[in-house]
């Protein structure tokens, strides 16, 4: 009787410059076997990354840049910003520091409030870029959610401007959705849905 072996391929090393143990464990779920994803932890950058451009994209481009550069192991970044019409795309690079650099989440959006109070046009989206690159590939994904800015907070769940963002199609902001049902139709997930397909094919 023959004998088979099976040869499993080695695990692709791959880095998420990122130290969010939320995003590292939903992003290892969803890759499965065949990659170890590693955080900046894990390969000993301890450093603050530079994060000084203008766009998501030169920011995601940025980060995975520095650390593929630094330490040789293909790796992805992400950024994200909130982006609203009436405010010409505001606070959109800017989201996480938008009333100051404390990155207070309720300033942030009483920020935002005020800034709508007299504001008709309450069309806004999210959007994700994750930037990839490896030795001699690099890529962009980018992941969209569109909704409208609310006048007042509602709901618990969540982070950042998830209690004033209500998404197309649903009449529940983000911070009153259950995390898997955000998931389905988040920015991030959008975004990520794309990256783990590239990953795939591979
Ligand atoms: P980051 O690039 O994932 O760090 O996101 C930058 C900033 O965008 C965060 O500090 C939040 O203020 C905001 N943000 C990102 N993702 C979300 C989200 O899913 N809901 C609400 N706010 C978010």
């Amino acid at each position: 009787m023959p004998i088979f072996f099976y040869i499993y391929p080695k695990k692709m090393k791959l880095v998420f410059a990122t130290n969010n143990k939320h995003k590292l464990a939903e992003l290892q779920a969803i890759l499965g076997n065949h990659f170890q994803l590693l955080s900046l932890t894990d390969i000993g950058c301890n450093e603050e990354i530079p994060e000084e451009q203008p766009t998501l994209e030169g920011n995601a481009r940025q980060k995975a840049l520095y650390v593929f550069e630094k330490y040789n192991i293909p790796c992805f970044a992400d950024d994200t910003g909130l982006e609203i019409e009436a405010l010409n795309g505001a606070p959109g690079v800017y989201s996480a520091r938008y009333a100051g650099e404390n990155k207070n989440s309720d300033a942030n959006m009483d920020k935002v409030l005020a800034e709508m109070t007299k504001i008709k046009n309450r069309n806004a989206r999210f959007r994700t870029v994750i930037s990839y690159i490896s030795d001699g590939n690099e890529k962009q994904f980018e992941g969209v959610v569109k909704g409208k800015i609310l006048t007042e907070k509602r709901g618990n769940s969540g982070f950042g401007y998830d209690p004033i963002f209500q998404p197309d199609g649903f009449d529940l902001t983000f911070a009153e959705m259950k995390l898997e049902d955000k998931n389905k139709i988040s920015h991030r997930g959008r975004a990520v849905a794309k990256l783990v397909a590239y990953l795939q094919s591979l």
